[in-house]
């Protein structure tokens, strides 16, 4: 036997979301509408110097477009092959012995998988985030505490006020409090642009969303300038690639004004599919991002998600959700997939149900 890997791999699996291709895909949060375009147009523009040489060390374009967008100095910006890559790089740099991360659950699902591969303990503490006491998330005195703003999958958007109690519970001196903003853009409430004056906050974006770039994988976050630097050391050179982050920058500029009109029409069918769910009686929770969590029609999420995937929608199943046992994750789409979704169903549930 080599001593290859580390012992504590054991605990780790391999990524298996169950989604195999199909007809109308709900499951992912990723931009229905499609992709910026301006970005898209840089894609198809690339240089044979794009592909052959090395893209830059830190992808200065993307923070300069970062630090212009938000207002924020470029120190302050760092960036990574999507969100997670910062998360992950976030992780790594915070490993001490017995160091953990605590975070409210339900979550993000890759926080306790990347604790684990970086030798962090994780630490869940039950919903619901925004009643959570923030000492019950600084019990133990974590070296981070993570937070999804609005969370996924539950679309809550913890209030402002419980976030600066958070941050100032422990002031500097305390964990490092990371805010995902995967979904800020929906949210309409982001705290990116203070974060390079709070020493202890880390706000994490990502251009797989709302940007439409998934297949890009690029993300960016906002901290003080110690904080960007301690995460840029842990991910090290060269990791985003050229295209995604020339493809990133033109979307974080958004010169052409795609993205509000997108998230216009997105909140617009979350209101009405929230109308649709709750006259069948599905319990949508109120969300603040691009996807509503409702309960499953039968009570088993993965019976249910199968049962949809059987007809060609793709949605993502959930397991014991705090005030709604089962339940399952809609991407919001364009109507006629919402469309596609309820006739779905209507067949699949409702008329059995009748019958
Ligand atoms: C989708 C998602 C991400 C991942 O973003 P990438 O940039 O694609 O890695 C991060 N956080 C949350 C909460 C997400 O839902």
């Amino acid at each position: 036997m080599t001593r290859f890997p580390r012992a504590d791999y054991d605990a780790i699996r391999r990524y298996d979301p169950e989604r195999a291709p199909v007809r109308v895909d709900l499951s992912d949060n990723t931009n229905l509408w499609g992709t910026h375009p301006g970005a898209l147009e840089r894609v198809r523009h690339a240089s044979t110097d794009d592909v052959a040489r090395y893209p830059e060390l830190y992808a200065d374009e993307l923070r300069a477009a970062v630090s212009e967008r938000f207002d924020v100095p470029m120190e302050s910006v760092t960036t990574g092959a999507g969100s997670d890559d910062i998360l992950d790089s976030t992780f790594r740099a915070a490993w001490g012995p017995g160091a953990h991360i605590a975070y409210a659950a339900p979550t993000f699902s890759m926080v306790e998988p990347f604790a684990r591969m970086n030798g962090l303990d994780a630490h869940a503490v039950p919903w619901p985030a925004a009643d959570v006491d923030p000492s019950l998330l600084l019990e133990g005195d974590p070296a981070l505490v993570y937070v999804c703003r609005p969370n996924n999958p539950t679309g809550h958007l913890a209030p402002r006020g419980w976030l600066d109690e958070l941050l100032a519970a422990r002031g500097p001196d305390g964990p490092l409090v990371i805010i995902d903003e995967a979904y800020a853009d929906f949210a309409g409430d982001t705290v990116i642009s203070d974060a390079p004056e709070i020493p202890n906050l880390l706000v994490a974006r990502t251009t797989s969303k709302a940007y439409g770039l998934a297949g890009m994988r690029c993300g960016f976050a906002v901290g003080a300038p110690l904080v960007a630097l301690a995460v840029e050391k842990s991910r090290g050179p060269y990791k985003v690639g050229g295209l995604a982050a020339a493809a990133a920058a033109t979307a974080v500029r958004d010169e052409e004004g795609w993205l509000p009109g997108v998230i216009e029409r997105c909140l617009d069918n979350r209101a009405r599919l929230m109308d649709e769910l709750d006259s069948r009686g599905l319990q949508p929770l109120p969300s603040s991002a691009n996807f509503v969590l409702c309960s499953a029609p039968t009570g088993s999420a993965r019976r249910d998600a199968l049962a949809l995937r059987a007809v060609g929608i793709g949605v993502r199943p959930f397991s014991k959700i705090p005030e709604l046992g089962d339940a399952l994750r809609i991407t919001i789409g364009p109507w006629e997939m919402m469309d596609d979704l309820l006739d779905a169903l209507d067949r699949t549930f409702t008329r059995r149900e009748a019958s």
